[in-house]
């Protein structure tokens, strides 16, 4: 059996092309463009790159957009303040607030008071209700990624086995709630779970979210299953890891995402396309 090395970085490309020229069909059509603001609090060198790499994809399609970078000094009022201007400003269709903040701000406070209009990261409680209601709305971009690249490979879901090791609720439960969407029989696993390995193994479908590098190995995945890695680990040498060992792992798996190249460049592509679901939303 072939490894299939699973290109995201590609893939990604291509969506980003796609939307690339249909914002030139919507601009032309709407006479603005979409917009996507984009607000980072402090210098947390990994948020000060992700943020780099969206802006970069929002130049490339075509978007008009602000980077909004404030002092880790910021208080929380000043930020709802910012928050709730992007809010009433009818050119902004897209409004992120980059995670994590610092300590002295509450992160679910920031994210209830983003408009669920244009919650591009699909993070606030109105968003994830109507995802667990099947609504209308905005999915995460991480999961969308995920099921985006699945799809273009082919893997077949329906009655399948899947395993989503972490339960966050910006990977984890999401991811879990799309699969099931798509018929697989979804097993939820974290940090309690007993016979981790055993769990792992019976899964068609593996997604791994839980930030530890190499975590998981050969003895955990069943041959020639479909193998997702979204852990992005800095090592001390400065080089990036997954939560897969991918060295052991690839030669047994069906199909597997590299870290970089893999989820990454998803997550970024659906951002993309989130945000001009925002702007033909606002058009109706
Ligand atoms: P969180 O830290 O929020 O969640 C980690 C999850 O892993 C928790 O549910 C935790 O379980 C579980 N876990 C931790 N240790 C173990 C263990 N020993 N065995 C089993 N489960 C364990 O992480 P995120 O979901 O936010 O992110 C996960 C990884 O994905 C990170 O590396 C992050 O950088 C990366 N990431 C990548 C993105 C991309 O675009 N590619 C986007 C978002 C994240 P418990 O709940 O029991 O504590």
């Amino acid at each position: 059996m072939g490894i299939m090395i699973i290109d995201g970085k590609q893939i990604a490309q291509q969506f980003k092309e796609e939307l690339r020229q249909q914002v030139t069909e919507l601009s032309a059509q709407y006479g603005r463009k979409p917009c996507l603001d984009v607000i980072i609090v402090g210098e947390n060198p990994a948020s000060m790159s992700y943020v780099r790499s969206k802006i970069k994809a929002t130049e490339y399609c075509g978007f008009d957009g602000e980077l909004i970078q404030l002092p880790e000094t910021t208080s929380q009022e000043e930020l709802l303040r910012v928050i709730q201007e992007r809010n009433n400003n009818d050119a902004v269709d897209g409004l992120l607030v980059q995670l994590p903040l610092p300590k002295h701000i509450d992160s679910q406070r920031v994210i209830e008071t983003i408009s669920p209009e244009k919650d591009v990261d699909g993070f606030h409680p109105t968003n994830v209700a109507r995802l667990w209601l099947n609504q209308p709305t905005i999915v995460p971009c991480t999961p969308l990624g995920i099921m985006a690249l699945l799809e273009q490979v082919g893997t077949p879901l329906e009655g399948r086995r899947a395993v989503v090791v972490g339960r966050s609720n910006i990977v984890g439960k999401p991811i879990a709630k799309l699969l099931l969407d798509k018929n697989c029989t979804v097993t939820i696993a974290h940090s309690r779970t007993a016979d981790l390995a055993a769990v792992c193994r019976e899964a068609d479908i593996l997604v791994v979210a839980v930030g530890r590098p190499h975590f998981i190995t050969a003895d955990m995945v069943k041959p020639g299953a479909t193998v997702i890695d979204v852990g992005i680990n800095r090592l001390p040498d400065g080089t990036l890891a997954g939560d897969v060992d991918y060295q052991s792992v690839a030669p047994i798996a069906g199909a597997i995402t590299p870290v970089p190249g893999g989820v990454g460049p998803m997550t970024i592509a659906m951002l993309m396309r989130n945000t001009v679901n925002c702007f033909m939303h606002r058009n109706q």
